[in-house]
């Protein structure tokens, strides 16, 4: 008869089954270590299923390791020896080959064909099923002991214990709590005397003084955003960004939320978004007239589509100071002037960045000194290994958050399983 899970002594046990837990488990089961993968969730990947929209933006089609890496920063120079293991082309191939054809997008965002998270999560699950992983699920671990510089066993809400050889840790960070991420593995990381960084929401959408409440869920795939304190310039990127009920969010705006945070600790900050910017003032000028021409006698509000999302014409009209329903010919040069302007320069005051609750990713987290990269394993607990959101590892939006957690559960499953 098998043993019940507590009274098994396993390979390898791992902690929290999100996409990081779930690769590193697959990854010592198919080396032919005896593994369990508790997950305090009904289900595993909770927040996985929500990624990219319920998309998946599953890795970044950078196949370029030195490339790849300068985008997580600081923490790149601790990342050559992982992702020397394993790395993008590793990660399409693992889906690929396991039915999952994935397309394309801007700034090379790779998704499933399918356009559904549900692609990622099923070939996860199939994966730890031929592997053989024993998946434990409405199981919370409230406590690892130790002995002799080694965990011997993660003890379970309850009381029931489960013991292993080797331990993973991958509950995650603490952004969307719901989801599971609670920073259960940060207390516990602290107990034993690893260092963790503080965590503050990262990647995060904000709150605007005035959000453009009528335009909530429209986006631009292609904007400009710059960031203005004191009428001096900050910083600009592009992006995609997403209007929402309280101010913005998407790619574009997660990215520069840390220097928009940063920035509100000193005052106000102005944003500007410049809607067309593949065009400069004189083709935007000369698209507007000829706009205005060929709709002489129609509405201006119905006259914008070539060039706006519908749905931002009034917002546009409403900042140009322009009556929506004025007919093009009468719209005066100055009038169009004003239109040109807030096309390149739509303004929005910051007011706020969201909490923790809306944040993608968390700025904070195990330090990475005490880690030795080849393998993810502890330098302080010879057995336990970190893998995913855990780790303090800066990165931006675009896939790199996944990437970073198939690359560091594949490494972390290798060693345990050795
Ligand atoms: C809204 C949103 C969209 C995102 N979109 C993308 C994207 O498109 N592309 C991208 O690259 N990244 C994206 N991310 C980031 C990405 O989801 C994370 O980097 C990734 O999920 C981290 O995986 P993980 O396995 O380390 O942790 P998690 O996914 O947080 O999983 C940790 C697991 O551990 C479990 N757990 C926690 N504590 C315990 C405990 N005490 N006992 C047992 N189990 C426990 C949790 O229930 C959870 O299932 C997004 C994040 C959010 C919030």
């Amino acid at each position: 008869m098998k043993a019940r899970a507590e009274e098994e002594i396993w390979d390898v046990a791992v902690i929290g089954g999100g996409p990081a837990g779930m690769m590193a488990a697959g990854r010592a089961a198919e080396k032919g270590a005896k593994v369990i993968l508790i997950e305090k969730n009904k289900s595993l990947g909770k927040k996985l299923l929500i990624t990219g929209g319920g998309r998946c933006n599953v890795t970044n089609a950078e196949l370029d390791n030195k490339k790849l890496l300068a985008k997580f920063k600081d923490s790149g120079k601790f990342l050559f020896s992982p992702f020397s293991q394993w790395s993008v082309d590793k990660t399409l191939e693992f889906f690929h080959s396991r039915n999952m054809p994935t397309k394309e997008e801007a700034n090379q965002r790779v998704f499933p064909l399918s356009n559904t998270a549900r692609s990622v999560w099923d070939t996860l699950v199939n994966y730890l099923e031929t592997t053989n992983v024993t998946v434990m699920p409405s199981a919370t671990v409230v406590r690892l002991q130790h002995r002799g510089g080694n965990i011997t066993e993660a003890e379970l809400k309850g009381g029931k214990t489960i013991r292993a050889k080797k331990f993973i840790l991958a509950t995650g960070g603490l952004s969307h709590p719901e989801t599971g991420s609670t920073g259960d593995g940060y207390a516990w990381l602290r107990d034993l005397g690893h260092t963790v960084l503080g965590a503050s929401a990262a990647l995060v959408p904000i709150a605007l003084m005035d959000p453009a409440k009528r335009a909530a869920g429209v986006s631009v795939q292609n904007a400009k955003i710059t960031l203005y304190q004191n009428e001096v310039q900050q910083a600009q990127a592009r992006g995609k960004i997403l209007f929402t009920h309280v101010g913005l969010s998407g790619p574009g705006i997660l990215n520069m939320s840390h220097e928009i945070g940063e920035l509100l600790k000193y005052g106000a900050v102005h944003l500007e978004i410049d809607l067309l910017p593949d065009m400069g003032y004189e083709k935007v000028n000369a698209v507007l007239q000829n706009a205005l021409k060929h709709n002489s006698n129609k509405m201006i509000k119905n006259s914008l589509s070539e060039f706006l999302a519908p749905a931002l014409v009034p917002l546009v009209l409403q900042k140009a100071q322009i009556d929506p329903e004025a007919f093009c010919n009468g719209v005066t040069r100055e009038a169009r002037i004003r239109l040109m302007k807030t096309l390149k320069h739509l303004g929005f005051d910051a007011k706020h960045l969201l909490g923790m609750d809306k944040a993608v990713i968390v700025a904070g987290g195990a330090a990475l000194t005490e880690i030795d990269f080849k393998t993810m394993r502890s330098l302080k607990y010879q057995n336990l290994f970190l893998v995913g959101d855990i780790l303090d590892i800066n990165r931006p939006s675009g896939g790199y958050s996944l990437q970073l957690c198939w690359t560091t559960g594949y490494v972390a499953g290798t060693a345990a399983a050795t």
